[in-house]
């Protein structure tokens, strides 16, 4: 039977890692992106290369119809889905909540949240035990920006992702009984083109020399507290919010 795994924005940066640890694991994986149609393909023979299979799709996270067609294409590709990796996210610009418009502030929430939200009910449909599914794992990819607030960069965001820890919590109980685990990762500055998105792609430098640990974390360092949470290894862990974040 094997693990068949669901990583939402798998094209690039820590999904794309997360999707190639996991084929290490011995995973199948399913690999969700937005428009990074080559991006997606580079992650699927990255996958090959480390011995795995994959499909990538592509998939709005905040679109209901798109994240069913994710599910359906990868069950029917890969076998019934075990994982969801809710990872797809984006920050918007950096900026004060004043300076922000309010297309941009919808938009975070809608994909970092919502997006969230409607792929773990997929996921719940798909595995819950109660519902004739084998069970399973969802990791959450939250941020340290839920509890330190995001003051002056993206507040917005930041209330985004403590949303996707109380997902998390109340997901792990009301999940328990259906064979479904429920974590969250809360990753600290990591090396990706997301902070070229905000508009400073120097910023995980400068935020990781101000962090105890001296330095920004790699997509990699994620990926393997991901595949922790999801392998058998983390079968009495549930609800838990772990912090990726070189000690900030
Ligand atoms: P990234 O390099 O910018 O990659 C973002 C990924 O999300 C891409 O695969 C992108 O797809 C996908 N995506 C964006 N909007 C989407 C949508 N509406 N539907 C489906 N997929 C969508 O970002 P990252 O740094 O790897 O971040 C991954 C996650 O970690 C995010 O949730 C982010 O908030 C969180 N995080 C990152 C950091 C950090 O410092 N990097 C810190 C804390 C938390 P395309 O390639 O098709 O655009």
């Amino acid at each position: 039977m094997g693990k068949v795994t669901v990583v939402t924005g798998g094209s690039r940066g820590i999904g794309a890692a997360v999707a190639v640890r996991l084929a290490r694991a011995g995973h199948r994986v399913g690999i969700g992106y937005a428009q990074a149609a080559g991006a997606a393909e580079d992650t699927v023979r990255a996958v090959r290369e480390a011995g795995g299979d994959a499909v990538a799709v592509r998939a709005d996270v905040s679109r209901e119809d798109e994240v069913d067609a994710l599910f359906e294409t990868v069950a029917r590709e890969l076998g019934a889905v075990t994982g969801l990796v809710n990872n797809a996210g984006v920050p918007g610009p950096l900026g004060r909540i004043a300076e922000q418009s309010v297309d941009d502030i919808r938009r975070v929430i809608d994909v970092n949240l919502t997006g969230a939200v409607l792929c773990a009910r997929r996921a719940a449909q798909a595995m819950a035990t109660s519902l004739g599914g084998p069970g399973g794992a969802i990791v959450n990819i939250s941020s340290g920006a839920a509890t330190l607030g995001g003051a002056g960069e993206y507040v917005h965001y930041a209330a985004s992702k403590a949303g996707v820890d109380a997902l998390t919590v109340g997901l792990s109980k009301e999940l328990a009984a259906d064979g479904i685990r429920v974590n969250s990762v809360q990753p600290g500055a990591i090396v990706t083109g997301i902070h070229a998105t905000m508009g400073d792609p120097d910023r995980a430098w400068r935020v990781g020399r101000d962090v105890p640990m001296g330095r920004p974390g790699e997509p990699e360092e994620v990926a393997a507290a991901v595949a922790w949470l999801l392998s058998d290894e983390a079968s009495y862990t549930t609800g838990a919010v772990l912090r990726v974040a070189g000690g900030r």
